[in-house]
């Protein structure tokens, strides 16, 4: 087992994976910018290093002082966490040509999901349903009417390298198409350093529904059940539930195998996320694979007793998996909220600002994982994430009443977050009807005054 690690990230995941560290008697080594300099995971570590200026290109996206800091500290590994340089194949190379192990799949791997329009390629030569769409990148306006022929409006045009809900526009008609092909080419390529547009059937209100796989180096592959992760806003997620009450005992034998099938076509060896959208007919069409640990991971491990961190440790150090499909027993039911900085009464817009009082909730079956505290100030420089609260309880019911009952405890004070959202998406009979598909939030968030 490795005796020291350094994780390249910030915030509340940067936390969560020291968490795991210290639990393995693992030391920690942690990195930061300018502007983190009075931020948590830098006093959590046993040690930190400054790697530069608050803006990510020039600190925790810039590989060479990353690495400066694993040599000059003894770390044997680096774990990405989510973000930054998590799906990122060269800096999976950079790390193993420099000895230091990178916690995470092989780089190809990554590389094969992380180009969307290789990915669907790939998946449907394993027998894994995609979205209707294009045969790989469009490159030409001749090609791309053809294609619109074929499988009909409403069309979706995809930047190829695209992530965190960007690079995305959606075309209705002929006319609409054409300028959508253009903007989401000028987006990929200002964005992702890549023009490459696909084009995929746009589904009217889908459900969206990820599973979660665990790989190790001995060819064992399992999945961890599914999460519902419907309700977002600028195709980002907001809340999250595990397991999902659209999702039947057939459907979830058939996602959770097409998931499984997904990975060993990769031959995916870490934690892993394979992603659908499932539409009102039941039918489940993969859309990617994230091949990092997710936001929002701990749902699953509520639901299943699985430490998804401390494995995907234990498999870059060689080791198999602890647990083979059969021990993976589903109980009871979990919620995340992603409680972030920013203003409900901006149409969740960041907003910035010192927290001045901070207490987050507890008792039983609450966990925040959180880099927050009062006196910590939310700049412009990272996503708004400031905590996720994620709550357990035996059932959807329950949890649901233990989520309400823990942001009413919640008390973040100096800076507008998304607390009272939650609120009212909870307390909504759509969402306790399980009714919510992706395109309800941002319906529901332009008609309520929170
Ligand atoms: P990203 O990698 O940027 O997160 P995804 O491919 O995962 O992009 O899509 C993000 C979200 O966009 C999905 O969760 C879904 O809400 C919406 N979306 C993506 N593809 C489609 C589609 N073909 N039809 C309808 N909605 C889609």
């Amino acid at each position: 087992m490795f005796h020291k690690i350094l994780i390249a990230n910030r915030g509340e995941i940067a936390i969560r994976i020291m968490r795991a560290c210290r639990e393995m008697g693992i030391r920690t080594v942690a990195v930061y910018s300018e502007a983190d300099r009075d931020a948590l995971h830098v006093r959590y570590a046993d040690e930190a290093y400054y790697i530069g200026p608050a803006p990510a290109a020039q600190s925790y996206l810039h590989i060479p002082h990353l690495i400066s800091a694993a040599v000059a500290s003894g770390a044997e590994a680096i774990h990405p966490g989510y973000g930054f340089l998590a799906e990122n194949p060269f800096f999976a190379r950079v790390c193993e040509a420099w000895g230091i192990k990178f916690i995470g799949p092989k780089a190809e791997a990554i590389e094969k999901m992380g180009v969307k329009a290789v990915a669907r390629t790939e998946m449907q030569k394993a027998g894994v349903p995609v979205v209707p769409g294009s045969e790989g990148i469009v490159t030409d306006s001749e090609e791309l009417l053809a294609i619109a022929h074929d499988i009909g409006y409403p069309l979706l045009v995809k930047a190829s390298a695209g992530g965190g809900g960007r690079g995305i526009r959606i075309a209705r008609s002929e006319e609409e198409l054409m300028a959508a092909w253009e903007k989401a080419q000028s987006e990929a390529k200002a964005t992702f350093g890549s023009a490459e547009v696909y084009v995929e059937k746009y589904l009217e209100a889908p459900h969206h529904i990820e599973v979660q796989v665990l790989g190790d180096n001995f060819g064992n592959v399992i999945h961890l059940g599914e999460r519902e992760c419907s309700l977002q806003r600028r195709r980002q997620k907001l809340l999250e539930e595990a397991p999902s009450v659209n999702v039947d005992p057939t459907l979830r034998e058939q996602i959770t195998a097409a998931a499984v099938a997904a990975a060993q076509a990769v031959n995916y060896t870490s934690a892993g996320t394979c992603e659908f959208l499932v539409d009102h007919l039941g039918h489940f069409y993969f859309i990617e694979m994230n091949t990092r640990v997710q936001v929002e991971h701990p749902i699953t491990e509520l639901i299943t007793g699985v430490d998804i961190v401390k494995e995907q440790i234990r498999v870059a150090a060689g080791q198999p998996l602890r647990y083979k499909q059969e021990d993976i027993q589903i109980r009871g039911h979990a919620i995340e909220c992603r409680i972030t900085a920013e203003d409900p009464d901006k149409g969740l817009l960041p907003a910035i600002g010192q927290i001045s009082a901070y207490e987050p909730p507890g008792g039983p079956g609450v966990r925040v994982d959180s880099a927050a505290y009062a006196g910590f100030t939310v700049t412009p420089y990272y996503d708004s994430l400031i905590a996720k609260l994620l709550v357990w309880a035996e059932d959807r019911d329950a949890a649901i009443a233990r989520t309400m009952r823990a942001l009413h405890e919640y008390r973040i004070d100096g800076i507008k977050t998304s607390l009272p959202v939650h609120e009212r998406i909870l307390e909504h009979p759509d969402f306790r009807a399980g009714q919510t598909t992706t395109e309800w939030l941002e319906a529901f968030l332009a008609t309520v005054k929170v």
